[in-house]
């Protein structure tokens, strides 16, 4: 144990140079810092830019809706404006023109243009425009009544001369030059012209070849020729009027045209561009989130690789080395782990294993203690032979099994022999005289008990009365054939035993104390005869001696 500890100091301190170990709750703590850290930015980063969303949406609510509205409704005062500026140049009513007017003047000035847009200077134009196609309105109107007048007045004068000249009637299209020239007609108002100047050649030429006399005809002529100068003139300012103001319509209605798509174009982009904000967020929103999954994925895969590489490897491993152990297989070097409490555990497998393999043996040796001790409770100390206890458990376990030969041996004058050859000599021959027993006995079956002090006893199961005597004699003999010397014995010379044989048949109820008893009897008969023999019991009294 110590050289192994002592071993392993230097080659752990190694590992620790190497290695810079770290408690299990570190070691976790760091793998999963990371994940968690990723985890926090990426609901931060969702979150802000869910914020950043939200902020466009209000920032649309807030500021951009009320300038579409607004963008809306200029939208729909342009359209009604055109319609205005419309009636206000066709109109012949002159309730309708001002209503007109004033309703153009009062869309105008509601419309909302954001004065650092392109419109501005062109929505600044519009309301002196109306003004100015009001007052050539007004203007064209007005010579349009005087040339109504001028008309009248001619006509009257043509109708005089007419007659005079005998014309039939035929300026009922000169009448009213007023309801002559709608804006329609006004381009045709020059071939109209040179057709009522043709009509009034026949007039004209009355004029030329009336006498000079005829003052009445002659003034009459002059106030036509008067007239119709008026009328022409009148004509002709009624046409540029008309023209200016169709002229102004016509710039103002292109004006507002182009305001109106103008307008419409600055919506569309402006809503366009709000659009594109929220799409451009949503698009970096779901950016991130894919990266942070991704991340989140690849962070989960290396806390799993990390974690089975140090934690699950070096369990599975030192789980295999301690079955290993546990089956007494060698054990392989276990490498050096990064986790802290897993390395102390690694650590003490060496030293488990060796203590198991030391526990062992030693449980081994117990064993083998406990069957010695086993077989010394169960055997004499001195002979070897089966003891008076093994002797007694034999009998009692014998109490059933059938027939069954016991002899009682006794060595004649063995007081004697210990008082002539010493106790260590009696101690040999009692030796000497044991084993010669065991010699003797041929089954496995037979035991020989050493019954106490130089007694013997033989136990013979399943044996007749004549192999009982055959046995007891060969023992006899072979302890006679020890020859041990024994010069005060008065049966002979060398030491000798007598032996008493009893029996058991296999119908017998003897018990074992009335075994013995008869052993001993036997025994007695044979000592108080002589010594040196066997002699077998007999019920009826009379001891047989074996010839
Ligand atoms: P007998 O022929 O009538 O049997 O006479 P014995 O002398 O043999 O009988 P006794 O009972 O008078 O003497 C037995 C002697 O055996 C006494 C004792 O000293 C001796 N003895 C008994 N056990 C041992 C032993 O273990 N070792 C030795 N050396 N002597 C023993
Ligand atoms: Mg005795
Ligand atoms: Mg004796």
């Amino acid at each position: 144990m110590n050289s192994d500890s002592s071993s392993q100091t230097p080659q752990t301190a190694a590992h620790s140079a190497a290695f810079r170990r770290m408690g299990v709750y570190r070691f976790l703590a760091i793998l999963i810092l990371p994940i968690l850290l990723l985890l926090c930015g990426t609901c931060f980063l969702l979150v802000s830019q869910l914020a950043d969303i939200e902020q466009v949406a209000d920032d649309i609510n807030q500021e951009h809706l009320p300038g579409i509205l607004s963008s809306q409704r200029t939208l729909i005062n342009i359209e009604n404006i055109r319609r205005e500026i419309f009636i206000l140049y066709t109109a012949n009513n002159p309730v309708m023109r001002r209503n007109a007017r004033i309703s153009a003047l009062a869309l105008a000035s509601e419309s909302v243009v954001d004065p650092e847009s392109a419109l501005a200077g062109t929505a600044g134009r519009v309301d002196a425009l109306i003004r100015n196609l009001g007052e050539a309105t007004t203007r064209s109107h007005r010579i349009a009544d005087t040339l109504h007048t001028e008309e009248l007045n001619f006509a009257h004068l043509y109708e005089q001369l007419r007659v005079r000249a005998g014309v039939p009637s035929s300026l009922d299209s000169l009448h009213n030059v007023y309801h002559l020239s709608p804006e329609d007609e006004i381009g045709q108002s020059e071939p109209r012209l040179a057709e009522a100047r043709a009509l009034l050649e026949p007039i004209q030429e009355l004029c030329r070849n009336s006498p000079s006399h005829n003052e009445k005809i002659q003034h009459d002529c002059r106030r036509f020729q008067d007239s119709w100068d008026t009328l022409t003139a009148s004509w002709q300012d009624y046409v540029s009027s008309d023209a200016e103001a169709r002229a102004l319509w016509t710039e103002l209605d292109a004006l507002l045209r182009k305001l109106s798509d103008d307008a419409s174009s600055i919506e569309a982009g402006l809503t366009y561009s709000n659009m594109e904000h929220i799409r451009a967020e949503a698009q970096k929103a779901r950016i991130s989130l894919i990266i942070a999954l991704l991340l989140l994925i690849g962070g989960q895969i290396a806390f799993v690789a990390v974690v089975h590489h140090f934690i699950l490897s070096p369990i599975a491993l030192a789980s295999r080395t301690l079955r290993k152990i546990y089956y007494g297989l060698s054990a392989n070097a276990v490498p050096p782990v990064r986790i802290r409490e897993l390395q102390d555990l690694l650590d003490l497998l060496p030293s488990l294993s060796h203590h198991l393999a030391e526990l062992n043996a030693r449980s081994g040796l117990m064993e083998k203690e406990k069957e010695r001790y086993a077989s010394l409770s169960m055997h004499d100390a001195l002979t070897g032979v089966y003891n008076r206890r093994s002797f007694d458990e034999e009998l009692a376990r014998a109490k059933h099994s059938g027939a069954l030969a016991l002899l009682m041996l006794d060595v004649d004058f063995f007081k004697l022999y210990n008082d002539t050859c010493g106790h260590q000599a009696g101690d040999a021959a009692l030796v000497a005289v044991a084993h010669a027993m065991e010699r003797s006995l041929l089954r496995g079956t037979d035991k020989v008990f050493r019954y106490g002090g130089e007694e013997f006893a033989v136990l013979l199961p399943n044996t007749t009365e004549q192999a009982a005597e055959t046995v007891a004699e060969r023992i006899r003999r072979n302890v006679r054939a020890l020859a041990l010397p024994h010069p005060k014995s008065s049966t002979d010379s060398i030491l000798t035993v007598s032996i008493g044989v009893a029996l058991r048949s296999c119908d017998d109820s003897m018990d074992e104390a009335a075994l013995i008893r008869h052993a001993d009897e036997a025994l007695y008969h044979a000592k108080s005869h002589g010594r040196d023999q066997v002699c077998l019991y007999r019920p009826e009294g009379g001891q047989a001696p074996q010839a």
